[in-house]
């Protein structure tokens, strides 16, 4: 924080804590408003098969158009929405948009694994995967059609509740993914008693891929034993063809990134996931 010289003990005000203070109540307070008048929409990047280069999957990321506020990013507003316990109506909305925009997809003939993300307070409620069974039923959408990704450091949280739901929503028969692996500090031989189908990993990681021999072995080290451990392997966060070669010959799986796939508007991707492949 910046020094500040002033004159009276009463007039300690800092001018950017004020801004960013304003900015969040700006996001809490619009959000609601923001879901029901459609600011928010889903956006769709592409996860591919590293062998056949083919799209198999593509994961669901919110986006919102603030009206005042511009484009703001899921980094931003999904913490305060967390934190004021705004999430579960987000993420109903999340649910509610993605399952209407599969079925709508599968009537197109547009077949393809949809991921949802969802957040720890998301898997702490026991009627969650009620309320997924029922959401499928309701958009006629088969569980093995959707997966579900957690970030890793919800399970270091370890609570009862999360363990109990995973269980459950896997019995429904979605598929589940540990996404951010390695930033939680768990470990793989700790998630193998737990009913996930995929790992995937943090994006970090890759950034420093190139620079660091350290962040190369981990990526190694990790992709090796999530396989061992019959994981799926993806590498989220690919931009070159030089990661995606070194990815190749690690064995991984699926790998999503800007290399190939920006996220895509739902229409945008219906025209062109066919031809999507490596540049
Ligand atoms: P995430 O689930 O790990 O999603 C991957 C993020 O990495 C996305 O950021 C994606 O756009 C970005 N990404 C993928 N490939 C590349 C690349 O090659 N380069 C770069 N620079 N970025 C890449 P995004 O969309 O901003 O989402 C950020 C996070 O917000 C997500 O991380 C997820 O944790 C959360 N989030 C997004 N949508 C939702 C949602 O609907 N519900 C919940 N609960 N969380 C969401
Ligand atoms: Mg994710
Ligand atoms: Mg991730
Ligand atoms: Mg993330």
């Amino acid at each position: 924080k910046k020094a500040k010289t002033l004159k009276q003990p009463m007039a300690f005000y800092d001018q950017d804590d004020d801004k960013a203070q304003y900015r969040e109540l700006l996001i809490i307070n619009g959000l609601p408003k923001g879901l029901k008048q459609n600011q928010l929409f889903m956006v769709f990047q592409p996860k591919l098969d590293i062998k056949s280069g083919k799209c198999k999957q593509v994961e669901a990321l919110i986006r919102w158009q603030h009206e005042g506020l511009g484009l703001i990013s899921p980094n931003e507003f999904i913490p305060l929405a967390e934190q004021t316990g705004m999430i579960d109506l987000l993420s109903t909305w999340v649910l509610d948009n993605v399952l209407a925009q599969q079925a709508k997809w599968r009537n197109m003939g547009v077949y393809v694994n949809v991921a949802i993300n969802l957040s720890s307070t998301d898997l702490d409620n026991p009627n969650l995967a009620a309320d997924v069974a029922t959401k499928l039923s309701q958009y006629l959408v088969p569980a093995d059609t959707i997966t579900i990704e957690i970030t890793e450091s919800v399970l270091m949280k370890s609570l009862e509740q999360t363990i109990v739901t995973l269980h459950q929503l896997r019995d429904i028969g979605v598929k589940l993914a540990i996404d951010d692996f390695g930033t939680g500090h768990s470990s793989l031989a700790y998630l193998r008693h737990l009913p996930v189908d995929e790992v995937k990993i943090d994006k970090a990681f890759l950034d420093e891929f190139e620079t660091s021999q350290a962040a190369k072995q981990i990526v190694k080290t990790s992709i090796e034993l999530a396989k061992n451990l019959g994981f799926e392997v993806t590498v989220e966060g690919v931009e070159s063809k030089s990661v995606l070669d070194s990815l190749h010959l690690l064995g991984v799986d699926t790998i999503q990134g800007d290399y190939f796939a920006k996220p895509f508007t739902a229409s945008e991707f219906e025209h062109s996931y066919l031809q999507l492949n490596y540049p």
